[in-house]
């Protein structure tokens, strides 16, 4: 009995929830993950028609990955769109599922390139491991089982809460769910039931406050000693974020960078500066965007991911379309990759636009189709009045005369409406005057304020 108390002490004390598995040295890290890696391309291979046929194309066989080098250089990477056009052609997952539909337990949905949604399918197995990623963060920022979880979310197909969900049930806390009630509704509850952990988005979690102020509530005397954030940049991205979200709260502010296709796969460190790649659940890379070479350390690249807690839907070298800075080393202690500074940008930018998200990638498609434009463009995004709006400005070629420049502008306008659906203002402009971009990221201005724009600059 008494190791056993001193034993529980340790552990309550321990700043890693799994000692063993965050700390372990680099060189068998990478054993561990080629071994990984070779059983989930001969699974892939075996269970998945999408990837016997991509791995096929490659002419790449999983005996033939020998090394990290191998899988990174042969294995192909994939795209989210590849995996909504073929469950869109044979739904509800068509050729990307490995599992006949009875081992699928749970289905979450992300919203696509063109506000088509991606279906993601869990096994039980899948949830568990899932659930269990957002429990590093939560331990690393010192919530207990003793603690009480709030949940100011409104639960629906988005998969993000539901996971930070089944990770409270496996920390062994007390949850409260609050439901699709108003901000006064949720505040009422958490002065009543006292919880001491605030999970919601950053903007929510600082929207709450306010009405709380606006109650004449004092947000740091309700008790909660913790937040937790996810879906947009909070806390270990935007220092400012931070600044607001423990003062206003009274309490320690983390963050969680996952994705909900691959896995709640990054979560914060203690430092605040950046989160740590989960590597039992995920191998993860850098390439440059554009070339497909990996970049060295401390480089920003796109961060490529294999996921091994999707069976259902195997994701292997996974292209996020997320640019950031990877480093091999934290004073934190734990060996798992540190991402400084959370997501720097994207690869391919994308903006919700009247609740419609809208890709760079997506707009660039639309114009690379439309007679009498240059291939050089820019887009312009602002903030009035709390909606971000999107302006496309572009060059027509030399041929077209100044005098059509309006109706070539309308013709742009109505293929952008059919196309993805949403309005964006267009303006086009003398030949010659645009600046000449080398990387794409560079041709998103972003004017909104600091606060709710994903930093594009750094890059
Ligand atoms: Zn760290």
């Amino acid at each position: 009995m008494k190791l056993r108390s001193f034993l529980n002490s340790r552990a309550e004390k321990s700043p890693y929830w799994n000692p063993y598995a965050e700390t372990l040295p680099r060189e068998q890290l990478e054993d561990l993950h080629l071994r990984k890696l070779r059983a989930l391309m001969e699974y892939a291979h075996h269970a998945s028609p999408f990837y016997r046929r991509k791995f096929q194309q490659a002419q790449v066989r999983p005996e033939d990955i020998k090394t990290l080098e191998d899988f990174k250089k042969r294995v192909p990477l994939t795209d989210k769109s590849e995996f909504i056009s073929l469950q869109q052609e044979n739904p509800p997952y068509g050729e990307t599922g490995a599992l006949p539909l009875e081992y699928v337990a749970f289905h979450s949905e992300t919203s696509g390139t063109t506000g088509v949604p991606l279906g993601v399918p869990f096994t039980s197995y899948d949830m568990e491991r899932y659930g269990e990623s957002w429990i590093y963060g939560y331990w690393a920022l010192g919530i207990r089982p003793q603690d009480t979880f709030y949940f100011a979310f409104n639960w629906g197909l988005f998969g993000g809460f539901w996971s930070a969900y089944w990770g409270a049930r496996r920390l062994g806390v007390r949850v409260v769910s609050g439901g699709g009630q108003n901000s006064e509704g949720h505040l009422r509850l958490i002065q009543r039931l006292k919880p001491t952990v605030l999970l919601a988005t950053p903007t929510y979690a600082l929207r709450l406050a306010e009405t709380a102020r606006g109650l004449g509530i004092d947000p740091g005397t309700l008790g909660i000693r913790y937040t937790y954030h996810a879906g947009e940049p909070g806390p270990c991205s935007i220092e400012t974020m931070r600044k607001q979200l423990e003062n206003s709260w009274k309490a320690v502010a983390g963050e969680l960078y996952g994705i909900q296709e691959i896995d709640a796969m990054a979560p914060g460190c203690p430092t605040g500066t950046g989160v740590h790649m989960n590597e039992l659940n995920t191998f993860s890379w850098s390439c440059h965007p554009e070339t497909g070479q990996e970049v060295a350390e401390g480089e920003i690249g796109e961060n490529i991911v294999t996921s091994y807690v999707n069976s259902a839907q195997p994701l292997l070298n996974y292209r996020t379309h997320d640019l950031v800075q990877r480093h091999l080393h934290c004073e934190c202690g734990r060996t798992w990759h540190f991402l400084k500074g959370v997501v720097l940008g994207r690869s391919d930018f994308m903006v919700a636009i009247r609740g419609v998200n809208v890709y760079q990638t997506a707009v660039e498609n639309v114009l690379g189709k439309i007679a009498g434009l240059s291939s050089h463009y820019e887009l312009v995004i602002t903030r009035d009045r709390g909606l971000d709006e999107m302006t496309v400005r572009a060059e027509p070629v030399r041929d077209v005369v100044v005098s059509d420049y309006g109706k070539l502008a309308s013709g742009v306008e109505q293929s952008i409406r059919e196309a993805l659906g949403v309005r964006l203002g267009v303006e086009l402009v003398a030949p010659g005057s645009l600046p000449r971009y080398e990387l794409k990221t560079k041709r998103i201005i972003d004017k909104r304020p600091k606060e709710v724009r994903r930093i594009l600059d750094r890059g």
